[in-house]
């Protein structure tokens, strides 16, 4: 099952992200990934395993698993990378870390620019200038970026452009300039955090969405960010749901998504649940299991980072 893009490119619906997937595992795990079916992988500079996935996507065209074409890689620009200048070289660095000569989506990952560190004193930059606890804003403006990824496009090195973390207001002011029309937006979506009026929106103006941390509060215990919130996997009404359909609360919690169009990219380092979430797309909620499971919406952002950690401050 897949989506067109802008570009006409197909994007699977299922895919595996990469955040957090260590970098001694990052190519075994890639390649085994593959090998079980997945063509779809998620990756950004910020996650720090690029040239380990890299190598798996490798390996696995050199043993004859797929071809290049067969994949979609996404990556993401970093922060620190939003100035005009910083943004073309980035995408070529990331390219050679994957072994690749294009992306097939190449989205920004967050609209906050943040000062410029050479990736040659620190890689990933990650939010602190100075690795440690300093927070310091740039000024440069979203259109600026946009702008560059653009030239990225028609360069042919990223196939389709989009965003993460986007709000709906930042996208109704994109629309008004952009020239190569933004083909896909990635947001945090589970049930906890539907945003339905931002899905609606970014559907209405043409954009696929990609959800991440599918299963809300799962994502952010082991980084502290999980606000004690009641595990959707243990949840009765997403339990109820996947017995009546002989699946795992894992599975209705992807399906609420993709049966609704949005692609997932979950991650699992174990190799059941990796084909667990492949293969979730073999049965159909109904349309008043779907409703119940958004009724669950409480607003709740996990993925919030300037606003959690207390060294940023000033956005708290
Ligand atoms: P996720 O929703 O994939 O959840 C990961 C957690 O769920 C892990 O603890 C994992 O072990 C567990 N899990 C996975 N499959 C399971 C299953 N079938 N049953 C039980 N537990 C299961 O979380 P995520 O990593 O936050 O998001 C997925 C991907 O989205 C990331 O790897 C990354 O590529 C992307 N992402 C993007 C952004 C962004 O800002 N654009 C932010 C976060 C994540």
């Amino acid at each position: 099952m897949s989506i067109a893009l802008r570009s006409g490119y197909l994007m699977p619906l299922v895919g595996m992200g990469t955040w957090k997937v260590p970098k001694e595992d990052a190519a075994d795990t890639i390649y085994n990934a593959i090998r079980v079916g997945y063509r779809l992988f998620d990756g950004a500079c910020d996650y720090g395993n690029e040239k380990e996935c890299g190598e798996g996507v490798a390996r696995a065209i050199k043993d004859g698993l797929v071809k290049r074409e067969d994949l979609f890689i996404t990556s993401k620009l970093w922060n620190t990378f939003h100035a005009k200048e910083h943004v073309l070289p980035m995408v070529k660095k990331q390219l050679k870390d994957w072994g690749l000569e294009y992306f097939d989506l190449y989205l920004i990952h967050f609209p906050i620019a943040l000062a410029y560190v050479d990736p040659s004193v620190r890689y990933p930059p990650e939010w602190a200038f100075d690795g440690k606890s300093e927070f310091k804003l740039q000024n440069t403006p979203f259109q600026e970026t946009w702008q560059a990824l653009e030239e990225v496009h028609k360069l042919g090195l990223a196939r389709d452009i989009g965003f993460a973390n986007v709000a709906g207001v930042l996208l109704c002011d994109v629309m008004r300039y952009a020239k190569v029309l933004p083909a896909i937006l990635q947001i945090e979506h589970h049930p906890y955090l539907v945003q339905q009026p931002l899905v609606d929106l970014a559907k209405q103006f043409g954009l696929a969405l990609t959800a991440y941390s599918s299963f809300g509060p799962a994502s952010f215990i082991e980084i502290g960010w999980d606000k004690n919130t009641a595990s959707l996997f243990k949840h009765p009404l997403i339990g109820g749901i996947a017995k009546a359909h002989g699946k795992t609360a894992a599975q209705v919690l992807l399906r609420w998504s993709t049966q609704q169009g949005i692609a997932v990219i979950p991650k699992s380092n174990f190799p059941n649940l990796i084909t667990e979430n492949l293969t979730h797309v073999d049965f159909n909620l109904t349309a008043e299991e779907i409703k119940a499971i958004s009724g669950l919406d409480l607003g709740l952002r996990f993925n919030n980072p300037v606003a959690i950690d207390s060294r940023f401050g000033i956005f708290a």
